[in-house]
């Protein structure tokens, strides 16, 4: 059988948990499989060990593997190394209209994960690591110039969001808080000239929420 397996952040640590997902009227919770149900003989009732998780962040696993062996699961981002856009990070998505997971890379058709054991690479996904899709980025600038009135900040992905980047980016550091982050291509129709500075995603989005 296909295994059926679901990720989601909790909502008391924000950790990613992954199993089986439960879900209620106004609740939804995963149930890791290595802990799993059991049946307590006094009582008379199975019993769960679950986590509270936010709805929004859950994604289903695609059944498929990337290229270092790490399952892929819906919300992934993962680059195409060897595409016409070298490296491009894109998106996987279910996509409802015909039922399937594919590579969503916005202004172009969606492709098929046929053979991504070989060529695909997981590099993030899009709820902690939003600055490395293009669409999400350009949504992450918008609100960055929004009222602040301090123009709008490049963010970089922070290393511990991203250990196995692709081979071209760079490691460098945030230039106010100080953390490592990773410095790479960036997408088509963007350019640095666009910002007024480049800084950790933490601290760009502390600046757009005029905290900076
Ligand atoms: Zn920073």
């Amino acid at each position: 059988m296909r295994e059926i397996l679901f990720r989601a952040k909790r909502i008391d640590n924000g950790e990613w948990i992954q199993g089986y997902l439960w879900s209620g009227n106004d609740s939804s919770y995963i149930i890791p499989h290595s802990l799993g149900i059991n049946y307590y003989e006094k009582e008379k009732r199975m019993m769960a060990f679950s986590s509270e998780v936010n709805i929004e962040t859950v994604c289903q696993y695609t059944g498929l593997a990337d290229r270092e062996g790490r399952k892929i699961f819906e919300g992934d981002v993962i680059v195409i190394p060897h595409s016409d856009k070298k490296g491009f990070p894109a998106e996987v998505r279910y996509r409802e209209l015909d039922s399937w997971f594919c590579i969503d890379r916005t202004n172009y058709v969606p492709i098929s994960l046929n053979g991504v054991q070989y060529w695909g690479e997981v590099v993030g996904n899009v709820f902690d690591n939003p600055e490395l899709i293009e669409w999400r980025r350009r949504r992450l600038g918008a609100t960055e110039g929004k009222g602040t009135g301090k123009g709008r900040y490049l963010a970089m992905p922070l290393v511990e969001h991203v250990r196995k980047p692709p081979k071209y980016w760079m490691k460098t550091s945030c230039p106010i808080c100080g953390r490592e982050c990773w410095d790479g291509p960036l997408p088509e129709g963007i350019t640095e000239m666009m910002f007024v500075g480049k800084l950790c995603t933490t601290c760009a989005m502390q600046m757009a929420a005029g905290r900076g």
